[in-house]
């Protein structure tokens, strides 16, 4: 099922995935046992995520991408790194986000050859369960089972 990875591995193993633009996605918890590194295209949450008008209600995260317009020049690179669709060029030939799309994943950031993206904090920030055993029964409790 898998291998134990040292620090140092796993912290190249995100690079790689965040160089090859896919979505860091940790479980919902405040020491998540695991997370998954996707791309929209095969992953089916991405892609179920994506088919929804907006998928960041669909998403627990803090933060949301913020485009500056004096930096930014229309380059468009950001547009192919988001997996959700959230980003497009404006009249003005500037990147615009789409708040209800974007999922605050942060792939837009790090290719953006004038730091012109940034994520900002929500302004009522979420604070993950504490264990797994307690996400599982929020969403139990969520759906009426407990
Ligand atoms: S990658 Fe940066 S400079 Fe290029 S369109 Fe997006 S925000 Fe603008």
């Amino acid at each position: 099922m898998g291998r134990e990875v040292g620090v140092d591995e796993a912290i190249a193993l995100l690079v790689r995935a965040q160089e090859d633009g896919l979505v860091t996605q940790p479980a919902t918890t405040q020491n998540p046992a695991g997370m998954c590194n996707c791309c929209g295209d095969y992953c089916g949450v991405l892609r179920s995520l994506r088919s929804y008008p907006r998928p960041a209600e669909m998403v627990y995260s803090n933060h949301f991408a913020m485009v500056d317009p004096d930096l930014c020049t229309g380059c468009e690179t950001c547009l192919t790194r988001c997996q959700m669709d959230a980003i497009s060029i404006n009249e003005e030939e500037l990147a615009e986000i789409n708040l209800d799309r974007c999922i605050g994943c942060g792939l837009c950031i790090t290719t953006c050859p004038t730091e012109a993206m940034r994520l900002q904090p929500k302004e009522n920030a979420y604070t993950p369960p504490v264990s797994t055993t307690e996400q599982m029964v929020t969403m139990a409790q969520k759906r009426g089972l407990m």
